[in-house]
């Protein structure tokens, strides 16, 4: 072929492309030659060409298209519209004329007429008859594109423009092959969206726009050449199209959408809308048109919204997460909440709603079991706590300051009908006008708690009436003290204005000694007492005669109780004759029964009894219990003081028991006695009617050699020419014992301090001392010191020399304290002559 031929061929082809871009766009396109009449189909629906079969004028073949094809309302309109004598006139100042109108095939259909030539007088000679279908889908299909973006829609615009400038340039078109190469050139170097035709088979290709060079990542059409005819490896189709689909276009006519990925090898993946068409080619092979849009940043678009629903999802998550937290809080807290919305009111419940966190705490397993309903709820409080908490509750809400929040301590009974404690707490959420709208809150188990603080508080009233009994002790204490205090110092006074008489003064003296015992009773009771409160204080055992013990203290009761007018009758068990003997410890034995038997003469009423009913039992092979029970008929006690009877001070009530004197401190030494010697006691009583005391207490059996033994000589110390060295810091006791002393013909030699003992001692030769008394407590060197160094003196008498101690501290360990230092015996002060001379007598 020759190299012009080759050319034209080129151009035809071009100009070919053109054509068929117009058909990708417009259902039927024709040209009409308004001259001579006669039209060529560009493009058409099959139907229509066969329709047109035969008909060679324009106005004719036009017409019968439009009858054939337009719904009878709108004919008459659109055959005018067609008339072609009247589009010269028409088309005067226009260069295209549209006409929409109802198809009967297809729906809306928009018709055009575009100037295709004119003559040189303006008059217009060719003009195309372009219309395309319109309908809804088509709409939608813009519709969609339009959303795709502004870019999109930009391009639409561009297709708008590009098909003006296409119908503009139709007349240069027909004129000039060359002419309309170079424009069909410049119209696809401006398309906005990328273009691209090549053939099937073999994938030449034919044409490709620099918008379709710049979205495949081609750098000229000769690389595009080169990868069009290998497959396109990296393409990844989408939406639902598959190859087969596009392999379809080989074998007919037709159109597909898709879009496709494709990696222009920068790493940048892109994301492409396109739509190829095939058409039969000139020589029989197809050829493929597509357009190309890069929508990479729409599906990035796409993406981020993906991202924001998938956020979406994590926060909801975190939503659950943050719920399960709550709960997890809840059931560790025992607790559970229950929201409470309220009409308009504040007090109407609209509804009500318990977790189940709640229903597990009251033992409930899901809603059908314990339903949200207030009724189900306040039915489960404790009949007793009902109105309570309904009082809290309203004044919560009924409060519309929001000073007020619900608060309840209350009994619930569970599911299983066990009764435990709840706290329950609510917040009011209020309206503006200060009505509740919402109550949210928690109700807690504080069952443990609730019950721990109960014991708290009953061990507080415990401590605080302790306490009251100590103050009113004190209070009794500083009268019992001072009354006999009193009387010593009046006594005292009266005896110094009547000294001369004899009898009176002498009267006075004995009545003063009365009340100094009982000063001295109550001080030793005190005592006493702290001491035996502290657990690690033993009793000493010493074996007694159990017989004789209870001849004394019958023979001190019957006395007593002969001073008040009372009865008392003893019987005792003649197996106490099989073990007299007993290790114990005596003076306390004692201690235990005088009191309760003062006790029971003391709290009798006039012409009253005491019965005294005494028993032994053998326990084992050396141990006995022996059993005092001790009834009377006196004024009785109450209930409830009985409860606290062995309380420290306590007394039952002053009016009855005020006249009669004491401590309140009796029975609590008896009952630490009691049980120091793993004994029990026991009391019952009537207020009027009497008491009744069981003492039980276990001994050791004694050997009768063992206490024959220990018995002490009963003879009184005679100290008459001895002498005595007297240690003593105070003045008044020293003038006492010097008296007494003297008095009972010791002669005294006497050192103020531990210092002045040692070097009187030491001074005097060996065998000048008879005995040493001394103090414990005194200035410069106390008594313990002065003993030590007394017996640490390198003489002959240092080592025997009886030292005895003379001490306001009467305990026990004081006297072992004395023992250790060196002393040989215990003088308790305040100093009683008879104790005094009998001790000093034994060891002398
Ligand atoms: P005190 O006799 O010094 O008051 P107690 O400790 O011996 O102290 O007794 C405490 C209280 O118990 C008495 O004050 C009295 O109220 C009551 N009480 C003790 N024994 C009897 C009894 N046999 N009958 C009636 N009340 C008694």
């Amino acid at each position: 072929m020759a190299q012009k031929d080759l050319q034209e061929e080129k151009g035809i082809e071009k100009m070919n492309i053109v054509y068929r871009t117009l058909a990708s766009i417009y259902t039927g396109v024709f040209s009409i030659n308004l001259t001579n009449d006669t039209y060529d189909i560009i493009s058409s629906p099959k139907s229509i060409i066969s329709m047109l079969d035969g008909i060679t004028s324009a106005q004719k073949a036009i017409n019968c298209a439009i009858q054939n094809t337009v719904s009878r309302d709108e004919l008459l309109d659109v055959l005018s519209f067609v008339n072609l004598s009247y589009l010269p006139k028409k088309m005067e100042a226009e260069k295209s004329l549209n006409i929409d109108y109802k198809g009967t095939i297809s729906g809306w259909v928009r018709g055009s007429f575009i100037v295709a030539e004119r003559d040189s007088t303006g008059r217009l000679t060719q003009v195309l008859y372009v219309y395309q279908v319109i309908d809804e889908e088509k709409r939608k299909e813009l519709e969609q594109l339009q959303q795709l973006k502004e870019s999109y829609a930009r391009t639409e615009k561009e297709i708008e423009l590009e098909k003006q400038s296409l119908e503009k340039d139709k007349k240069i078109l027909a004129d000039d092959l060359k002419y309309q190469n170079s424009l069909s050139n410049v119209v696809m170097e401006q398309l906005t969206c990328g273009v691209l035709a090549y053939t099937i088979p073999g994938r030449h290709l034919l044409e490709i726009n620099p918008e379709a060079l710049r979205i495949m990542g081609w750098k000229n059409i000769e690389e595009a050449a080169e990868k069009m005819e290998t497959n396109w490896k990296n393409v990844i189709l989408l939406n639902g199209v598959s190859e087969e689909n596009l392999l379809n276009l080989r074998r007919q006519e037709g159109s597909v959408k898709y879009q496709f990925m494709i990696n222009t090898g920068e790493g940048n993946e892109k994301r492409i809308l396109t739509e190829s068409k095939s058409f039969v080619g000139r020589y029989g092979g197809r050829i493929i048109i597509s357009t190309l849009m890069d929508i990479t940043h729409i599906a990035a678009l796409e993406k981020e919204k993906n991202v924001l629903k998938g956020k979406n999802t994590l926060l909801a998550n975190e939503n659950v997460e943050l719920q399960r937290a709550r709960d997890a809080v809840y059931s560790t807290l025992n607790a559970g909440s229950y929201l409470c919305t309220y009409a308009e009111d504040g007090e109407s419940l609209l509804s009500i709603k318990f977790s189940d966190a709640l229903r597990k705490l009251y033992g409930y397993s899901n809603e059908e079991d314990a339903p949200n309903t207030w009724d189900m709820w306040l039915k489960g409080a404790h009949p007793e706590d009902r109105e309570y908490i309904l009082n809290r509750y309203m004044s919560a809400l009924r409060d519309r300051t929001g000073n007020t929040e619900y608060s309840a301590i209350f009994r619930a009974v569970k599911k299983d009908k066990t009764i435990r404690w709840y706290r329950a707490v609510g917040h009011v959420i209020r309206r503006k006008d200060g009505t509740a709208e919402f109550l949210y809150g928690l109700i807690m188990d504080v069952d443990e708690q609730k019950k721990s603080s109960d014991r708290l508080e009953e061990a507080l009233e415990q401590t605080r009436r302790a306490n009251e009994a100590k103050t009113s002790f004190l209070a009794r204490m500083s009268h019992d003290i001072r009354t006999p205090m009193n009387g010593i110092m009046g006594l005292i006074d009266i005896n110094d204005k009547h000294a001369e008489d004899m009898a009176f003064t002498a009267k006075n003296r004995k009545k003063a000694r009365v009340a100094a015992d009982h000063l001295l009773s109550l001080i030793n009771d005190v005592l006493q007492l702290s001491k035996l409160e502290d657990s690690d204080i033993e009793l000493t055992e010493t074996p007694f005669n159990m017989l004789k013990l209870l001849d004394d203290i019958f023979t001190i009761t019957e006395i007593r109780a002969k001073d008040n007018g009372i009865n008392v009758k003893k019987n005792e068990d003649d197996r106490i004759q099989d073990y007299p003997y007993l290790w114990g410890s005596p003076l306390h034995v004692r201690q235990i029964y005088i009191n309760l038997l003062g006790n029971a003469i003391k709290y009798n009423k006039k012409n009253g009894s005491v019965l005294c009913d005494v028993s032994i039992e053998k326990k084992g092979e050396n141990h006995v219990s022996v059993k005092m029970v001790i009834k009377d008929t006196g004024i009785g006690m109450s209930q409830e003081f009985l409860q606290r009877i062995f309380d420290p001070f306590a007394r039952e009530h002053e009016e009855m028991t005020g006249q009669r004197e004491g401590t309140g401190l009796g029975l609590s030494i008896v009952k630490q006695l009691v049980n120091k010697m793993n004994g029990t006691i026991e009391v019952e009583s009537e207020v009027d009617k009497g008491s009744c005391f069981t003492v039980e207490i276990p001994f050791k059996i004694a050997a009768k050699e063992d206490v024959i033994h220990i018995e002490e000589p009963e003879e009184t110390g005679n100290v008459e020419g001895k002498n005595i060295l007297l240690v003593e810091d105070n003045e008044l006791n020293m003038d006492i014992a010097e008296v007494l002393l003297t008095d009972a013909g010791a002669n005294i030699t006497k050192a103020m301090d531990g210092q002045q003992a040692v070097d009187i001692f030491a001074e005097n030769k060996s065998g000048t001392f008879d005995m040493i008394l001394m103090d414990v407590m005194m200035p410069v060197m106390d008594g313990y010191e002065a003993t030590r160094c007394i017996r640490s003196l390198a003489r002959e008498d240092a080592k025997e020399i009886p030292i005895i101690a003379m001490t306001a501290n009467a305990f026990v360990e004081d006297v072992e304290k004395a023992r250790q230092a060196g002393m040989n015996g215990h003088l308790a002060k305040p100093i009683k002559v008879d104790e005094m001379l009998k001790l000093i007598g034994s060891m002398l």
